[in-house]
């Protein structure tokens, strides 16, 4: 049986006569560049996240980037983000000539160390960015305490957690100074190239963050600030639309999922319970925990599972057994920010950061798709079982 990682051409085929309609009644406006598509995209953001302003921008990426050139982030300023993550949380800083500094994670959900984050900040320090990680929330509380106490900024990197509540109900995005999305066409909802989304509750930053977007100009050939070109297109907006009122039921069939895999492997006795952070004679997988479940009376989306990942201690054999059976499956992420050459010159070692240090080196996605299969689950914990009690 062929398990692949995503198929998005099932998405597609669902909504493919509302898709081609959207699309082509932008090609048919030629109105390309932001635009109405545009404002009425911002509009249902604002609306689903329940945020004040939401900036259409080119990419996740660029939501970053731009939320940091925003809050006037510059060089000699220390942005403290977790070294594990995908690379534009960190890269962004650099960009600015700001000095990425570098923070473990939490075992149990992959996300930004409170404890650590307290550690590392100095003097200089401007800004936190926490990262809501394969579509769990952060311990946001935490952070939003330990920001205001040095009077930080938060940046939310919610590229992997459209749609994400946090334990009291709040989107996250809505909770820091700025939040950041990403619509890359893999990402939970995605648009038909790159795509991003800012939102803030804060009217002076939402007026910067629009007058960054285009070149800092305003009026027009006017030029406040130095920006850049960080806008949306409308043909992603029109995509956007349609697609995010079914997030929500696309993040149900995500836990749905996510709960099978987790019955099936506890039956196949390859773990006692979820979220075990151990490994021994009855824990050779250990499965990831949606710590904000205990919520869900009140917080449907405690987590909308970007990515379903387990830990194995012999992953990359693993890796190359699913391969080989046609399942899909990767790596997030194989090598810490601390330890990629680019940021050699900030001479951290190996050893300073032991819990993403072993997540890096333990951890696999399956597929977790919404469109997934009973047959296709079992199967996949069928060949992981096989492959441990070989
Ligand atoms: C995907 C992603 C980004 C970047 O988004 P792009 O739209 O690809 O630029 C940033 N941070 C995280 C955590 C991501 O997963």
């Amino acid at each position: 049986m062929k398990v692949p990682l995503l198929n998005l051409k099932l998405q597609y085929q669902a909504h493919k006569n509302e898709l081609d309609k959207a699309v082509l009644r932008v090609v048919e406006s030629q109105y390309f560049i932001l635009g109405p598509e545009v404002d009425e995209m911002e509009k249902a953001f604002c609306g689903y996240l329940n945020c004040n302003y939401a900036v259409g921008v080119s990419s996740g990426t660029d939501a970053l980037l731009l939320a940091l050139m925003a809050i006037g982030i510059k060089s000699g300023n220390e942005v403290i983000v977790p070294t594990y993550s995908f690379f534009s949380t960190a890269g962004v800083i650099s960009r600015l000539n700001a000095t990425p500094v570098f923070v473990d994670i939490n075992k149990t959900t992959f996300n930004i160390d409170s404890e650590d984050i307290k550690r590392k900040i100095t003097e200089k320090t401007k800004a936190i960015i926490p990262v809501h990680l394969y579509g769990q929330s952060c311990e946001m509380d935490e952070i939003v305490s330990i920001a205001k106490e040095h009077k930080l900024k938060i940046i939310e990197d919610a590229a992997q957690a459209i749609g994400t509540q946090y334990k009291d109900g709040r989107y996250v995005g809505t909770i820091g100074d700025i939040g950041c999305f990403s619509f890359f066409p893999s990402k939970n909802l995605g648009c038909y190239g790159d795509g991003g989304l800012a939102v803030t509750n804060d009217p002076e930053l939402a007026e910067r963050l629009k007058i960054m977007r285009v070149h800092g100009a305003k009026p027009r050939y006017y030029h406040k600030t130095i920006g850049g070109n960080f806008r949306l297109d409308a043909l992603q907006a029109a995509v956007l639309n349609v697609k995010l009122p079914y997030l929500n039921s696309w993040s149900a069939k995500r836990r749905t999922n996510a709960d099978l895999y987790n019955k099936l492997f506890i039956e196949a006795g390859l773990t006692t319970s979820v979220g075990e952070t151990e490994f021994n004679d009855n824990n050779k997988v250990l499965l990831p925990k949606a710590v904000y479940r205990e919520y869900s009376e009140t917080v449907k989306n405690y987590n909308i599972y970007n990515q379903y990942i387990i830990r194995v201690q012999k992953r990359d054999e693993l890796r190359k057994h699913l391969s080989d059976n046609e399942i899909g499956n990767e790596i997030y992420y194989p090598v810490p920010f601390h330890l990629q050459e680019c940021f050699s010159n900030l001479n951290y070692k190996q050893g300073d950061f032991p819990n993403a240090e072993e997540a890096c080196a333990t951890s696999l996605a399956l597929p977790i798709f919404p469109e997934l299969t009973e047959e296709q689950i079992k199967y996949v914990v069928d060949t992981i079982r096989d492959f441990i009690y070989k």
